[in-house]
């Protein structure tokens, strides 16, 4: 079963949480052993696991990923949005998380972030639940 839902970004840069998102989307499929795979259909926006707890590691990722991708080099790609595209490469485009007990299987502090690096935008998320 695959479900697609949106996310609006507000800002260029953003992480989204999409854990209750995802976790309803799991609920509603009826798996209760399994695999919940999420992906992002986009070139410039991407998916990651991190620290749900404290809302700073959100802030924190993004410079990081900013400090990583440097600005004073040559960008061939017209779009002039080579940074965004880079960004997204690092944290890549799907998750897969293990779904026990018809809940995804994650780690107390972790929560499942949506990267936006290209925004403000209407974006897309695609998750397919599969039971084993
Ligand atoms: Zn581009």
């Amino acid at each position: 079963m695959k479900s697609i839902f949106e996310v609006k970004t507000t800002s260029k840069e953003e992480v989204l949480d999409i854990t209750g998102k995802v976790s309803s989307i799991v609920a509603g499929s009826g798996v209760e052993e399994g695999i919940c795979y999420v992906f992002v259909p986009h070139t410039t926006a991407g998916i990651t696991i991190n620290e749900n707890a404290d809302p700073d590691v959100k802030k924190d990722l993004l410079r990081g990923f900013d400090a990583m991708v440097p600005r004073d080099i040559r960008y061939d790609h017209s779009e002039g949005n080579s940074r965004a595209h880079i960004k997204t490469s690092l944290v890549g485009s799907s998750e897969a998380i293990i779904v026990s007990g018809g809940v995804l299987d994650l780690g107390t502090w972790q929560g499942l972030y949506f990267c936006e690096f290209d925004g403000p935008r209407s974006r897309k998320v695609s998750v397919a639940v599969f039971s084993r």
